[in-house]
């Protein structure tokens, strides 16, 4: 992982959501991002898998949150 800690990914905070960068993609080559509510964010920040800290986020953003493929590159890449 390039990142320490979910807080490294931290962007901003708007409305009440946190903003996390993904890793840059090995399609595109850029980096992303993705909404996360603060409670997720704690438990990540406390070691949780994103899947068990965010069960309800769609598959293919929690692959961007850990691979940083997007979900538009992964088509292409794998689709
Ligand atoms: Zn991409």
């Amino acid at each position: 992982m390039f990142y320490a800690t979910i807080t490294d990914r931290i962007l901003d905070t708007i409305d009440g959501m946190e903003i996390a960068e993904t890793e840059p993609c090995m399609q595109c080559g850029c980096r992303g991002m993705l909404e996360l509510t603060p409670e997720q964010v704690a438990a990540l920040d406390a070691g949780a898998f994103i899947q068990e800290a965010a069960p309800e986020m769609p598959a293919e953003l929690r692959e961007q949150f850990v691979s940083g493929i997007h979900p538009e590159c992964w088509t292409k890449l794998f689709g």
